[in-house]
């Protein structure tokens, strides 16, 4: 390897959401900005997925992947403790592990990348002389709320879902108070705490990417950088550098999914799925199974078991009926829709699937990364937001991009019911609608494309941070020595 090559880490806290962009952004920096990347990966879980994704494509290998010891967190935590404080104590246990790593890489990394939950490792990279910047694998409009709460937090008195006005931030869309990022939900609970010391901390670094492009967001970066707004708050350049989202696996031998959706008409088939870990109450999955049934649409649905939870419980059971179907699914579903549809256990390959030109719709649960992959495919989506910043992203979609519907009730608080599933469905695969949301999401497939392509705003962007980047860490360097 070339010592001379601009040397980066990146540090990924624990989650497949968190892990893929952080892989996604390394891979771009080593194969497109020639800079040797170690990845850190705080990981606790060992699924399928996780390893699939840690493994090297065949070909070159083009980062290094070190995973962190996992810290034991079992005692600071217990049943009721939610997942954003977890992903925090976790970050902060494993930060003794990642100094140590970072203390023995050779060549030592002249700068230090951490994903939106590490921003506790500002002083390992002042330690070691590198400049530090944040990537917040989200849009910029989540940036501007996460940098304005500790104001807002100031400005504003009880719970924010109470509130009757949208919460105001300068120069941006403002928030409505149902659409608050998960930790916002509840101002007395210790993820508030931890996502108002994300907000503050954001103000450390060198700098912050987002995965965003400059004409997807153009008010959000604007107010973000501008002193008159949000810039004064921010205070640190932004970098716009998206959408980066995980590239179709090289071909291969297909896949039984892939040769049926190769038999379906053009966009024909609408595709369900709720990210890496998205779970429907009981009652939920069967109003999806009716509603899709009476679209009369072809499908791939990715169907995880019932959250187990209060009145749910009864539901979650492990049989199954005379044909296959799972006690969860109405009685019959697999045989009455065997022409029609796909059910998909637990896990797919949702990348291949968006870019499939089969496929015409995408019903998500509006996280980032499925969100980039659906726009970067060209895909109109119903928004189903069930948490994180889901909420958000959902209402930018429907509101300001017009490229998806979504349900009356917030799927997370109601029960959505199968006609308004089936209307839905309609509209993005069949009706007028749907063909007005497709030619704005293609058109902002290509703005994206463009966005990426060398000296597009997001190829420029990169190359600004590189730049910086290297710069700082000179400076550090003379300075130390
Ligand atoms: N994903 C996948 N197959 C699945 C479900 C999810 O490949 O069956 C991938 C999806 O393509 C996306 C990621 O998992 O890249 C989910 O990230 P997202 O930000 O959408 O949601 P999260 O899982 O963080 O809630």
């Amino acid at each position: 390897m070339d010592s001379k090559k601009l040397h980066i880490a990146i540090l990924a806290s624990p989650g497949l959401g968190h892990l893929i962009p952080v892989l996604v952004l390394g891979n771009r920096l080593a194969s497109l900005h020639d800079v040797k990347i170690t990845i850190l990966v705080i990981t606790t879980t060992t699924s399928h997925a996780e390893s699939q994704m840690l493994k090297p494509p065949s070909g070159e290998k083009l980062v290094d992947i070190l995973p962190i010891p996992p810290p034991d967190i079992s005692h600071l935590i217990d049943a009721n403790t939610n997942m954003v404080t977890q992903l925090c104590i976790m970050v902060r246990e494993a930060l003794p592990g990642v100094r140590s790593t970072i203390a023995c890489l050779k060549p030592r990394p002249d700068v230090l990348i951490g994903d939106l939950f590490c921003s506790e490792a500002f002083p390992i990279a002042t330690e070691f002389g590198m400049p530090m910047y944040l990537y917040v694998p989200s849009t910029a409009w989540f940036t501007a709320l996460t940098t304005y709460c500790p104001i807002l937090h100031e400005q504003i008195d009880g719970q924010y879902v109470d509130q009757v006005e949208p919460l105001k931030i300068p120069g941006c869309k403002s928030v409505r108070p149902e659409d608050v990022v998960d930790p916002m939900l509840d101002r007395n609970e210790q993820q508030y705490r931890e996502y108002l010391r994300i907000g503050i901390e954001f103000k450390f670094g060198d700098g912050i990417l987002m995965n965003t492009w400059e004409d997807l967001e153009p008010i959000s970066l604007e107010a973000l950088r501008k002193n008159e707004s949000l810039g004064a708050v921010v205070k640190r350049p932004v970098y716009p550098i998206g959408p980066l989202r995980r590239p179709i696996e090289p071909e291969g031998p297909k896949s039984e999914l892939i040769k049926w959706l190769d038999m379906q008409p053009k966009d024909s088939v609408i595709f369900v799925s709720f990210g890496s870990g998205g779970t429907l109450s009981a009652q939920q999955i069967s109003e999806l199974a009716w509603g899709l049934e009476l679209s009369q649409q072809r499908f791939i649905w990715v169907v995880r078991p019932p959250a187990k939870s209060g009145a749910d419980e009864s539901f979650f059971t492990s049989g199954s009926g005379s044909d296959g179907t799972p006690d969860y699914l109405p009685e019959g579903f697999l045989t009455r829709t065997k022409k029609s549809g796909l059910v998909e256990p637990l896990w797919t390959e949702q990348v291949e699937i968006l870019n499939h030109p089969s496929v015409g719709g995408f019903l998500s649960h509006c996280g980032w990364n499925s969100t980039l992959e659906s726009i970067t495919s060209g895909v109109p989506m119903i928004a189903w937001p069930l948490y994180a910043e889901q909420r958000l992203n959902a209402t930018m979609l429907t509101e300001e991009l017009c490229i998806a519907v979504r349900p009356e009730v917030l799927p997370s608080k109601k029960v959505v019911g199968r006609e308004e599933i089936e209307k839905m469905v309609r509209t993005v695969m069949e009706y007028k609608e749907g063909k007005i949301m497709r030619d704005k999401v293609r058109k902002l497939k290509i703005s994206a494309e463009n966005a990426l392509n060398k000296g597009g705003s997001s190829y420029n962007n990169m190359c600004d941070l590189l730049k910086d980047a290297e710069l700082r860490s000179k400076s550090l360097k003379s300075t130390s020595d």
